[in-house]
């Protein structure tokens, strides 16, 4: 079977600073033994440096699809990169959030995040100055997700990362594959997973129309892959 899985929220609950967002040792050692027994990927919006620094080194098994599916790594190495697209000068966005308290700007490939987690004022200030910034410079896809605002350059989104991730592992005939998530941007992933035949599992408490299983929260995810991890090897 396929795994593809999600981070923040999935794999690990969502915390204020997106920085401290570890995994648990013992769930990253469970998830590396599910990767030699399954084909495993993780699809994550977050960069490859930032989503290291909090997985740590990253096993051979298992595949990584960063900024929402612009690059994709075996373990810690790049094998294919889909980003064709340049981010625009930030410049002006940087200086405008700057006394902003609790919002930052992250950069990535072939796209942008906003994130406020941590702002205690009006979100409405927020969405103001990034849809502002966004109307001169206009991204292919904007994605409202959990105190985020992206905008993506490229035409890659976690559907796409998806579709990437299964050219990479070479897909068989056949062969189960599976999506879980949280987010808004994991919508288009769990919509490719089910048009693909898949399983879409959406993590929360309101189950969406592309998902047809709903998970509760994080730990339920993990009790959901330890049955899988009792089925056959896809070898
Ligand atoms: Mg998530």
């Amino acid at each position: 079977m396929i795994i593809l899985l999600d981070y923040d929220g999935t794999l690990t609950p969502i915390v204020p600073k997106p920085r401290e967002a570890k995994i648990d040792p013992e769930r990253k050692a469970f998830l590396e033994r599910l990767s030699k027994r399954h084909k495993l990927g993780i699809v994550t919006g977050r960069s490859f440096d930032s989503f290291r620094e909090v997985f740590g080194d990253i096993p051979e098994t298992i595949y990584v699809a960063t900024s929402h599916g612009a690059k994709v790594y075996k373990g810690e190495k790049l094998i294919e990169d889909f980003t064709k697209c340049q981010l625009p000068d930030l410049k002006e966005l940087e200086d405008r959030l700057k006394n902003l308290k609790g919002t930052f700007l992250e950069k990535k490939d072939g796209c942008f995040a906003l994130h406020y987690r941590e702002y205690e004022g009006d979100e409405r200030k927020i969405k103001e100055i990034f849809y502002d910034f966004v109307k001169k410079n206009p991204p292919k896809k904007i994605i409202e997700g959990k105190k985020i605002l992206e905008a993506i350059y490229g035409d890659f989104d976690k559907g796409t990362a998806v579709e990437n991730i299964l050219k990479v592992v070479d897909r068989k005939r056949e062969e189960g594959l599976l999506y879980i998530g949280d987010d808004t941007t994991d919508l288009y992933a769990l919509r490719k997973a089910k048009e693909l035949g898949g399983r879409a599992i959406f993590v929360g408490t309101d189950k969406p129309p592309e998902a047809d299983l709903l998970l509760k929260d994080v730990d339920d995810v993990y009790e959901f892959l330890a049955t899988l991890n009792e089925t056959a090897d896809h070898k």
